[in-house]
């Protein structure tokens, strides 16, 4: 099952924000037993992200994960480009006005805002594109939406990584099935990455398993990950690249 995720924010761009979203939905997605297959960042602009979301949809990913660009400001933009890149309209979703009223209302009796009147700024975190069902956000104002295209499940997050992560473990993973995969990190006892490449191939293809290496320096060892569905599969690869001549440690 394939992945793809977009993060928005003209801050990425930039530099000024490390893009930590997409390394931690890419972990959780990876082991949900999804391939990630390409990462996209675009700024706060809506054709960009309509085309960064065109283009995804167009490789037919299972998943489509987009976070960022959710909140009350000009530069808020994400919904309203996924709603152009679906042909879709946005539509207010009164479940989500509640939320967002109930939300400034806490906000102003824990004495954090003088105003908690819903203006046209936060009451613009309520349309979602048609047909999508709102994600709850538990820890911020903007709701998030899920919705399907043409057998791509789009799920769109905030861009605050506590929000973020919040729902996408209350809201995404629980829909992306219990399928698991398990990962473990060894030690191959090989100097030469080049050496152990061909290895590594064989078995990728042989066991149908996922497999990252990367060099510990030019000391005796290169570091490997393997990606599988069980713990079996994995010892399995392994014994076959150790009969292949490859000393394994288990750990970092
Ligand atoms: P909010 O409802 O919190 O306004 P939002 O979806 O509008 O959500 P953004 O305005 O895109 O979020 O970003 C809010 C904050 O989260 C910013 O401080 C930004 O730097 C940070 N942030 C956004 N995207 C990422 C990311 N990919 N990785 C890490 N931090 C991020």
């Amino acid at each position: 099952m394939l992945a793809e995720i977009i993060t928005i924010g003209d801050e990425l761009l930039t530099g000024n924000t490390v893009d930590s979203n997409s390394a931690f939905i890419a972990k959780s997605l990876t082991e949900r037993g999804y391939w990630v297959r390409r990462i996209t960042t675009v700024g706060d602009d809506v054709e960009e992200i309509s085309s960064a979301i065109r283009e995804a949809l167009s490789r037919r990913p299972n998943v489509l994960v987009i976070s960022g660009g959710l909140g009350p400001t000009h530069d808020d933009v994400t919904m309203l480009a996924v709603a152009n890149a679906l042909g879709k309209k946005l539509k207010l979703c009164e479940e989500c006005l509640k939320a967002i009223e109930d939300f400034y209302k806490r906000l102003h009796e824990k004495g954090l805002i003088d105003d908690p009147t819903l203006n046209e700024a936060r009451k613009k975190m309520a349309y979602l594109p048609e047909g999508s069902l709102p994600l709850r956000n538990t820890e911020g104002a903007a709701p998030g939406a899920y919705i399907e295209f043409e057998g791509t499940k789009i799920f769109i997050l905030p861009g605050m990584p506590r929000e973020m992560k919040a729902m996408l473990q209350n809201e995404v993973l629980p829909r992306l099935g219990s399928s698991k995969f398990i990962q473990k990190k060894f030690l191959a006892e090989i100097t030469d990455e080049s050496k152990l490449a061909p290895i590594l191939n064989e078995a990728i293809r042989k066991f149908n398993i996922k497999i990252h290496s990367s060099p510990k320096g030019f000391g005796k060892f290169i570091g490997i990950i393997l990606f599988a569905e069980s713990e079996e599969k994995i010892n399995e690869a392994v014994k076959f690249m150790e009969e292949k001549g490859i000393k394994f440690r288990e750990g970092w």
